[in-house]
């Protein structure tokens, strides 16, 4: 089942690159994993998937030392200070960097294990209440901001999109968040580049990336429903 879902993805993406007029090269799939057992990861794996997502730091630092170690672990999930220290050396990219504290916090771990991290900045684009990330109007100054701390280095922005029943409806949220990255982009500011759009998961995935996504996160897609109740 978990080969049959990854080939679907797999098509999808290419299909909506293709409707973009975009390279498949251009979009990359990361397999959002949280929840999900490491038989499962190491299934995806076996198929091709480097990719992995995780939004629990002890979830990802756990599955870090199990799986093989050429697996490139994305922090996706909102991430407290006091954890920073836990996987500053394990996640290719952090995403969800949403606070000057939280910036000055992975720069000062990166110092101590003399690293270079790069990270995202997530944009709360739709102003949810619910949701993690700061506003549009706010992003500027804090990328300003946070590019000068040492070690690490401001790659892209990210957000999480509304639940909606129409993907459609996520399209102005996308083409915001990518307006927003070329309009910091010709700022350029020292130690920030825009090349990375975090933007779409499994209900939207495929507007995203028509809207200039370079990551998505799927990962019911992939994975199947996620059943919190056991954990
Ligand atoms: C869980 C999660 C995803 C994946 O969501 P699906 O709808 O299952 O694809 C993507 N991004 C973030 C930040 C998440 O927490």
């Amino acid at each position: 089942m978990l080969k049959e879902n990854y080939e679907i993805v797999e098509k999808k993406i290419a299909d909506a690159c293709q409707k973009a007029g975009r390279q498949r090269e251009e979009v990359t799939l990361i397999a959002v994993s949280k929840t999900k057992p490491v038989e499962m990861l190491q299934e995806i794996y076996d198929l091709g998937q480097r990719e992995f997502g995780e939004n629990k730091v002890q979830e990802l630092t756990a599955k870090y030392e199990v799986l093989p170690q050429d697996i490139h672990w994305h922090m996706i999930g909102h991430l407290q200070t006091n954890k920073v220290k836990y996987i500053v050396d394990k996640a290719c990219l952090i995403h969800s960097v949403d606070s000057l504290k939280l910036a000055q916090t992975i720069s000062k771990e990166a110092v101590k294990k003399n690293v270079t991290v790069p990270i995202l900045i997530e944009v709360n684009v739709a102003e949810e209440e619910s949701k993690f990330g700061i506003t549009t109007e706010e992003t500027i100054a804090l990328a300003e901001q946070i590019a000068a701390l040492p070690n690490l280095t401001i790659k892209g922005l990210m957000t999480i999109a509304p639940f909606v029943e129409d993907p459609e409806e996520n399209r102005p949220v996308f083409r915001k968040l990518r307006q927003l990255s070329v309009d910091i982009d010709n700022k350029r500011i020292d130690n920030i580049t825009m090349g990375v759009l975090s933007m779409g998961m499994t209900n939207d995935y495929e507007v995203a990336i028509e809207e200039g996504a370079t990551l998505v996160r799927v990962g019911t897609g992939i994975f199947g429903e996620r059943d919190y109740s056991k954990l």
